[in-house]
């Protein structure tokens, strides 16, 4: 069936994820504050709304797709009274679990009704319509935005009830985060050891240290040709994001009080690369840091 959906946050990834949901016979008003990003969705045949309210009055549903938890909940409280009473909104950017309630609760007050839906795969992913979205809110609210997710996704789960996609957003993210710091130090101990680097990955992606940021974002060129490695670190997954991803964990787990040692660590190391240089980098690049700061010591 189709929609009237209101899209707010056009970049890197609302972009092309709004011109998936036009490609799938839905109706797209989009509205940001870049004029240019404006401009590039309208060619894809998303139609450019005056501002984010008028674009919201007219919509049945409204997907946001932000830089971050500020920005959500300031929209929020822009549009929310603009909107239709039982309007679903679905915010699709990747946001601290503690802002993603709070939207929640600020959408049902205004007689909305919300999802958080943040996905995993990249720019990549979002003009392929191959992401994976993971959502929290309730089943009705769910089983609503399923068609309109699935016009951009290859898989949309269901995590929990309101912040829970955010959750596993950060956690998965938690796990890639060490396990690339993880992988990256083998390399690198390897090389000190004279072992190549081929001769590591055949082992260790076939044996028990297999995993995403071995097999398939390899951080040493060579092994996987697709590889970040192969193009000197172009992004694949910036390490700003990593590093903001890994901050919103570690700012949770220090609110439970999760002793997430190594989570912790990861998010300082994520943090100091960036500020360093090298945030517009795949997160990957973080084994240079790596072997340099070895070799400074040795
Ligand atoms: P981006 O900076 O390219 O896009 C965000 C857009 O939001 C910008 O165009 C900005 O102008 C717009 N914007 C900000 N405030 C606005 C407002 N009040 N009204 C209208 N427009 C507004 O960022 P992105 O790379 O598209 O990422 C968006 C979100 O997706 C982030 O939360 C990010 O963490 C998450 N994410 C990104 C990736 C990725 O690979 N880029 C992957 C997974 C998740």
């Amino acid at each position: 069936m189709s929609r009237t959906v209101a899209f707010v946050g056009l970049g890197h990834m609302g972009g092309p994820m709004a011109a998936n949901l036009v490609k799938t016979g839905h109706r797209v008003l989009g509205h940001d504050l870049v004029p240019a990003a404006v401009e590039t969705a309208a060619r894809a045949g998303v139609e450019p709304a005056a501002s984010a309210s008028a674009a919201v009055a007219q919509a049945d549903a409204v997907i946001t797709m932000l830089p971050s938890g500020r920005h959500v909940l300031a929209l929020y409280d822009d549009i929310l009274a603009a909107a239709r009473p039982g309007t679903l909104f679905v915010d699709c950017s990747t946001i601290d679990v503690a802002d993603a309630r709070t939207a929640h609760e600020r959408a049902r007050a205004a007689g909305m009704r919300a999802l958080d839906a943040p996905v995993s795969g990249g720019v990549v992913g979002a003009e392929a319509a191959s992401l994976t979205f993971m959502a929290g809110g309730g089943r009705t609210e769910f089983a609503e935005a399923h068609p309109l997710l699935e016009a951009m996704a290859k898989k949309v789960v269901h995590c929990g009830g309101a912040g829970a996609g955010q959750a596993a957003k950060i956690c998965n993210n938690m796990i890639l985060g060490v396990s690339m710091i993880a992988v990256s130090e083998a390399f690198v101990l390897g090389e000190s050891l004279g072992l190549s680097h081929q001769a590591l990955f055949e082992v260790a992606s076939t044996a028990s240290g297999q995993c995403w940021a071995l097999s398939a974002n390899c951080p040493v060129p060579g092994p996987v040709p697709t590889s970040p490695a192969n193009r000197d670190y172009r992004p694949g997954f910036a390490a700003s994001l990593m590093a903001k991803d890994l901050g919103l964990a570690a700012s949770a787990a220090r609110a439970g009080g999760v002793h997430a040692e190594l989570g912790l660590r990861a998010a300082e190391l994520y943090a100091e690369y960036a500020e360093r240089g090298g945030g517009t980098e795949d997160f990957s690049g973080i084994v240079r840091t790596i072997r340099n700061e070895s070799g400074d010591r040795a």
